[in-house]
């Protein structure tokens, strides 16, 4: 049996088998993890870690996964920890007994409340010793936490936290932090560190939620080897057990349901019993975007492909048992609300459950299905619907509606439901099907009510020229443009959680050189001048860079906000205001670039851009950029204008910095090839 360190001891005497996992154990597996950036290193480090759960405690599988992934629970579950810098410093200094000035002067001085915490602590004497943290305890502490709500629910989180923090280090409390710097962020092990990072959302051992599937696979790969006795399993084999867990993990995304069945079923069993179904909502397969038709065409050439309208509202994906058929959906019974003509929900591209939102089309759900549908999953876009000119209305509309708790017959703004896909129907998940065959069976299963529910339009047309006049139709239908499907053939199916090649956006209003608009993390403002002196008059914007996990500025932009929007802005980012960068913001250092404030990373907003250029004052992909312009440029937008915001989308799911390198080099890809062609204007 291989040890964590592959030193033959073992590094965790007190962890017997059978013993809830003692959270100092996944903690050196973090501060392993954080001493390294190398991809392979943590992936092993996380199998081995993982392994030893395994083999040890396999019943606290879930929640070890769970905090290595920093979230308590699957997305859909809706639980946010919803925990700011203040009140984490508070319950820091009140469990440490140090001053709430001293732990802003440290957090001023260090720049990461969980190195805060750690030194907060280790200068802590011991007065007793509490019970060691075990990754249960831990879990569900910070599960208690996050449920906490109403009346004190602020001073009842701080004590959910406190209780965590003091019994936090308890196993090497006392022993000191001899040699060990901690501000250098090498101060070891410490459990509070780790807590506090949870409680921010930020675990900062570039250990993304990727690599702990892939480790997860490997992990239990090799347990079932072991336990059958075989030698350590091969490459292929290792191979295949990743490949079956990523394809469940992308229909089914639940560690709650997936875990517990490679527990009782094994990994290379999983595919027969953990199948996409309603309750759990998966994540939407996603367009790559084009400039114009002809790219289209070259990437679709000789294939049967199909164009759909592009409606311009909200994803939904809506989820629905039969009465009759509750019984074979478990897990449809938590996540989905239960009205007379079943149980249904809707879901966001985020797994967010929009269902309170949208009362009113979960009214009349019954009134599209035919008679013998049992289950579905169908993949939509809810669009603002003008009743008496009975047409699409523009996005804009639908941002006006409210997001909680709304009443069918309180709604102003109509909505239609635009079906585009459908994902699974009576009790088969219909993914791997053709779009062809998906679409027939959506149109055998459902029937337009007009207004309420109606098909994506489509046309089914190689020719250009129709292709054109199908956009110029979708634009005139208050459209954005066209989705452009392959629609026969393998590479026709629906690929979950995957930006696919074989889905193509062309939106109306592309500019020439880049081919989308970008969807950018607010860092900063600046106040306003003149009329705008009491708002902030432009602000600072950041794409994110999903290997760092670091959100590297692109752009000021101040153009493209209405006064009443910028007074909405000033209202919604006041609160969320921070005394400092944070230290994953990466941005120019020179005192004349920077905001007048600066702020969490909460907000995520659409921006168009004519052109792409480099330069020293923002950092966005500049790593990658290093041999060609030197140290420190970065990509930048040149006259970037607001389009609206994306509370869809959270700051994760940002433009990414390599997305926005590939499309400066795809601009200066084009400019060459026109310089080429003795130039184009
Ligand atoms: P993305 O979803 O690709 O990250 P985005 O959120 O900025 O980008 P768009 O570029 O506007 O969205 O386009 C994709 C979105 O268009 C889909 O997520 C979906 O909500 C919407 N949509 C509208 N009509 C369709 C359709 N017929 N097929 C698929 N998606 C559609």
């Amino acid at each position: 049996q291989a040890t964590l360190k592959g030193t033959g001891a073992d590094p965790y005497p007190d962890w017997k088998a059978g013993e809830p996992v003692p959270y100092a154990a996944l903690c050196t597996t973090f501060s392993l993890i954080e001493m390294t950036t190398k991809r392979l290193i943590i992936l092993a480090h996380c199998s081995l870690f993982l392994r030893q759960v395994l083999r040890l405690t396999p019943g606290d599988l879930l929640s070890t996964v769970q905090l290595m992934i920093n979230k308590l629970a699957a997305d859909y579950a809706g639980i946010e920890l919803g925990i700011g810098e203040s009140l984490i410093m508070k319950s820091i200094g009140e469990s440490t007994g140090r001053s709430l000035a001293v732990i802003k002067a440290d957090q001023h001085e260090i720049g990461d409340l969980g190195l805060v915490a750690a030194k907060s602590r280790s200068n802590q004497p011991t007065m007793f010793k509490p019970k060691p943290l075990t990754v249960r305890g831990v879990h569900d502490g910070l599960l208690a936490i996050a449920k906490v709500q109403g009346h004190g629910s602020q001073d009842k989180k701080v004590s959910g936290i406190k209780k965590l923090l003091s019994a936090a280090d308890s196993a090497t409390a006392g022993k000191g932090s001899k040699g060990v710097d901690i501000t250098q962020n090498k101060g070891g092990p410490s459990e509070a560190k780790f807590i506090v990072r949870f409680l921010e959302g930020k675990l900062r051992l570039g250990l993304a939620e990727k690599t702990v599937l892939v480790a997860l696979a490997q992990a239990v790969v090799a347990h079932e080897a072991a336990v059958k006795g075989d030698k350590a399993p091969s490459a292929e084999k290792l191979a295949e057990g990743e490949a079956i867990l990523k394809t469940v993990y992308s229909e089914l995304p639940s560690y709650e349901v997936i875990i517990p069945a490679i527990l009782e079923h094994g990994l290379f069993n999983l595919r027969n019993v953990c199948k996409l179904q309603p309750g759990i909502p998966l994540k939407p397969m996603l367009a790559k975007p084009t400039k114009s038709i002809t790219e289209v065409l070259d990437r679709f050439e000789n294939k049967e492909f199909t164009c759909e309208y592009k409606y311009d509202g909200e994803r939904a994906q809506i989820h629905y048992v039969a009465p009759e058929s509750i019984s074979q959906y478990p897990n449809a019974a938590s996540t989905l609300q239960r009205d007379g003509a079943g149980l249904c929900a809707i879901f966001s591209r985020n797994s967010e459950d929009l269902s309170k939102k949208y009362p009113d089309i979960l009214a009349k759900l019954s009134t599209w299905i035919k008679k013998d549908v049992q289950s579905f999953v169908l993949d939509c876009e809810t669009v603002a619907w003008d009743t008496v000119n009975k047409k699409v209305l523009p996005f804009q509309q639908l941002m006006t509606r409210k997001r909680k708790d709304v009443k069918a017959e309180d709604v102003k703004v109509k909505v239609c439901v635009f079906a585009f896909d459908l994902l699974f129907l009576n009790g088969e998940p219909t993914v791997k099907k053709s779009l062809r065959q998906r679409r027939e069976l959506l149109h055998q299963a459902f029937q337009t009510v007009e207004g309420e529910f109606q098909f994506a339009q489509y046309g089914n047309t190689n020719a250009i020229d129709e292709i054109q006049t199908l956009l110029d139709d979708s634009v005139k239908a208050s459209c954005e443009g066209l989705m452009v499907k392959m629609l026969d053939t393998d590479e026709s199916g629906y690929e979950p959680s995957k930006r696919s090649r074989n889905w193509l956006k062309v939106k109306k209003d592309y500019l020439a050189g880049v081919g989308d608009s970008l969807d950018l993390v607010v860092l900063g403002a600046y106040y306003g001048r003149g009329k705008r002196t009491s708002v902030y008059g432009a602000f600072l914007l950041a794409a994110y860079n999903t290997s760092t996990q670091n959100y590297e500025t692109i752009c000021n932009i101040g153009t493209g906000f209405s006064e009443a929007m910028l007074e909405e802005l000033h209202k919604e980012l006041s609160p969320i205001t921070i005394d400092r960068p944070k230290p994953f913001y990466s941005h120019s250092t020179v005192p004349k670039d920077q905001p007048d404030v600066w702020f969490e990373p909460r907000f995520v907003w659409e921006v168009k851009t004519a052109d792409l250029t480099l330069s020293p004052r923002y950092k966005a992909a500049a790593d990658e950029f290093v041999g060609i312009t030197g140290e420190g440029k970065g990509v930048s937008l040149r006259f970037p204008r607001f389009i609206k915001k994306r509370d869809d989308k959270k700051p994760e799911e940002a433009t990414t910095t390599r997305a926005v390198a590939e499309m400066y080099r795809k601009q200066e890809a084009v400019a060459k090839e026109n310089a080429g062609k003795g130039g184009v204007d």
